[in-house]
């Protein structure tokens, strides 16, 4: 693995997390391929070379399940919606090199080798194992065929991962309480062989392997901490028929097949391949990338990181692959504050965005622009609204208009004359920025550089007013002009990887041939043509009554959906980039520093005693063990707690707030509770009385 910078001599391949072959696309799924789509196109333009690969997921027991449900062959339901994924993603300018699927010929293969290559290598063994099974169904219930409760943390999980909890992935027969999803009856469970991939043997490569990786810091953090508490060998196969066989197996009545987190990531190898096949390997090896240097960056949803960072290294290592250079983990998505919700409709989908005719570059640039690849994104129609008509509108439109119809009106086009000083350093300062933001995985960064040189654009002319030079200083004039042509060439050379459509429009109307997807840096300094023709706008307000529509809209599909479903939760919750609680307050977007957060001294305390304050409804006298002293706090939790309970229960307390005295009592600290009905935080382990939250 490689630290150079990009653009490096040696092939990338940029990858996305394949969506399930499931269910309609929506924004939540849009931002991962937009962002990894942005950061490819970025690579293109510093001159890297590199293919943008994905593929649909078809296996695993989301798709089993759903295809039962509506009586059909699993294979046929999820090329269904392979096909739809195929069409949809370029209508929002995401231009994949190539996109296969799990359940095509080539991936298939590269996984029976991989499979294989791993026992052979001594990596697999075979280890008795309680699995689920529902007898009155008389099926095993691999994954989502099964819920009940999360082992590590006692929350609601399904059969394969801790979803409203601690995120973990679940073993086979690891989960609590289970029940049987085809019949809701409690399963029960029975002995089956089953194959292991020693991941415990790699713990010493992994932390290696995670102090070199690149990305986002939520895609080595986790994974360390995981490896600390140490790592579990891992069941890759299954009881169920839609899958790829194992491949030693041939017994018909007991074939296992593959986990389908096994097979999903070689498709990115094996998509690699196809794309490769189809260009040439002269043009583009993926032997080259996988297999001897090649930079692999992996842009993922970031509950899948312990799939990416923990067994997909390791099983590339096992089998001596290429270990990936970066995996940078996408935040979540919310729509107004609340998590999107696929089952409420509290979600905006691909075709709806489409056909409200916006176009894909404004969805482009506010996810992009709006939270990077880390960060949670909040999505309004008035955030939109404010997005588009601020910088696309207000900043980088009324630069490019205002700059070409001058010097079309004047000059019939660029202006005889060499580019300032000035302006070369700041377009040159440009660069250097983008360049940046693109080793640092900084997709936010790409965006706003293009906006910034716009914003100095309008600030450029200004200032030199160059309508009042034209008469008496022509020279001056043209200068101006010939300065403000080039920085709208360069802006569209920084806009393209976010924003391609509008940004070839530009290209068009500065009279330049080709297509702007293909320019790299250089051409941001190189002379615009002499000639073009009257430009036209290139982006559009958005206006305040349509803004107030589409909110009305978006609020009416959310309330028949939550009548329609008659109080039943998250029933047909299926993606795996979503948030499914509602009435979430936003995430804040202003980050504290670790001293910031030190300055809290925040101690486990128990609760001794508690009791009413006369004359308020809500409040509470409590007083609280912190091992050094007791300490007396009021609390608003009287309606929400049964008094006579709390001694003796364990609790958080922030001990350095500022004194406060409520009805007369004296408040000496803060009691820490989530939400309305004030759940009070407490510790899970052995933490003592007095022990400081860090
Ligand atoms: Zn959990």
């Amino acid at each position: 693995m490689s630290t150079d910078p990009f653009p490096t001599d040696r092939p990338a391949v940029v990858t996305c997390g394949l969506p399930y072959a499931n269910g309609d696309l929506h924004i939540g799924h849009l931002r991962g391929y937009i962002g990894a789509d942005t950061f490819n196109r970025a690579l293109g333009t510093l001159g890297q070379q590199s293919a943008y690969v994905c593929g649909s997921d078809m296996h695993g027991t989301p798709v089993a399940v759903n295809a039962e449900k509506e009586g059909i062959d699993p294979e046929e339901f999820a090329l269904r919606w392979h096909e739809q994924y195929k069409e949809t993603f370029p209508q929002f300018g995401i231009d994949f090199d190539n996109y296969g699927h799990t359940h095509d010929r080539t991936n298939t293969e590269l996984t029976r080798e991989i499979v294989t290559s791993l026992e052979k290598n001594g990596h697999i063994y075979e280890k008795t194992i309680q699995v689920a099974y529902d007898p009155d169904a008389d099926q095993y219930l691999p994954d989502r065929y099964v819920e009940g409760i999360c082992p590590y943390c006692g929350e609601h999980a399904r059969g394969d991962e801790c979803d409203e909890g601690c995120q973990r992935h679940l073993e086979p027969g690891e989960i609590k309480e289970p029940v049987s999803s085809i019949t809701g009856n409690g399963a029960t469970y029975c002995e089956r062989e089953h194959k292991f991939f020693r991941v415990s043997e790699f713990a010493d490569y992994l932390t290696d392997f995670l102090d070199g990786l690149e990305g986002t810091s939520n895609a080595r953090n986790q994974p360390r901490q995981w490896i600390e508490d140490g790592l579990q060998d891992w069941c890759i196969t299954r009881d169920m028929e839609w899958g790829i066989d194992y491949p030693s197996e041939t017994d018909g009545e007991d074939q296992l097949v593959l986990y389908v987190w096994v097979d999903a990531p070689i498709e990115y190898i094996a998509s690699t391949k196809q794309y490769s096949e189809r260009v040439g390997t002269d043009t583009y090896n993926w032997e080259t990338v996988w297999k001897n240097d090649g930079d692999i960056v992996h842009i993922i949803g970031r509950d899948i990181i312990q799939h990416h960072a923990i067994f997909w290294p390791a099983m590339l290592e096992g089998t001596g692959y290429n270990a990936p250079r970066a995996i940078a983990a996408t935040g979540f998505i919310t729509i107004d504050g609340k998590g999107l919700s696929t089952s409420r409709n509290r979600a905006i989908w691909a075709n709806e965005y489409l056909e409200e005719g916006f176009h894909p570059d404004l969805l482009r640039y506010y996810l992009t622009t709006t939270g990077g690849l880390q960060q949670d994104v909040d999505f309004t129609w008035t955030a939109f609204q404010e997005k588009i008509n601020g910088e696309l509108v207000g900043t980088v439109g009324n630069f490019w208009y205002r700059s070409l119809l001058f010097a079309y009106r004047n000059y019939e086009g660029t202006p005889d004359a060499d580019v300032s000083e000035e302006v070369r350093e700041r377009i040159e300062d440009a660069i250097a920025a983008f360049r940046e933001a693109v080793n640092e995985y900084d997709i936010r960064a790409v965006g706003l550089t293009a906006t910034r040189l716009a914003q100095f654009g309008n600030e450029y002319i200004q200032r030199n007013e160059p309508w009042k030079l034209t008469d008496e200083k022509p020279a001056a004039a043209a200068q101006v002009i010939r300065d403000c042509v080039q920085i709208a060439k360069a802006v569209g050379v920084l806009l393209e990887p976010v924003a391609p459509g509008k940004a070839q429009l530009l290209w068009e109307q500065l009279g330049e041939d080709g297509d702007i997807t293909e320019t790299q840096l250089e051409a941001a300094l190189a002379a615009p043509p002499e000639s073009f023709a009257e430009p036209g706008e290139l982006f559009e307000k958005l206006e305040d009554d349509r803004v107030n529509a589409l909110e009305a809209k978006l609020e009416a599909k959310i309330e028949a959906a939550t009548e329609s479903s008659d109080g039943s939760e998250k029933s047909d919750e299926s993606e795996d980039t979503t948030n499914t609680d509602t009435h979430l307050e936003p995430l804040l977007e202003e980050r504290i520093s670790f001293d910031e957060f030190q300055a809290l001294d925040i101690r486990v305390g128990e609760i001794t005693a508690a009791e009413g304050i006369d004359g308020a409804d809500d409040l509470v006298r409590l007083e609280v063990d912190i091992g050094f002293e007791t300490r007396q706090v009021v609390a608003g939790i009287k309606q929400l707690h049964d008094l006579e309970r709390l001694p003796g229960t364990k609790c958080i307390l922030l001990v350095n707030m500022e004194p406060a005295a409520l009805f007369g009592v004296e408040s000496n600290g803060m009691i820490l509770a989530a939400g309305e009905e004030a759940d009070l935080l407490t510790t899970h382990g052995e933490a003592g009385v007095g022990t400081k939250i860090r």
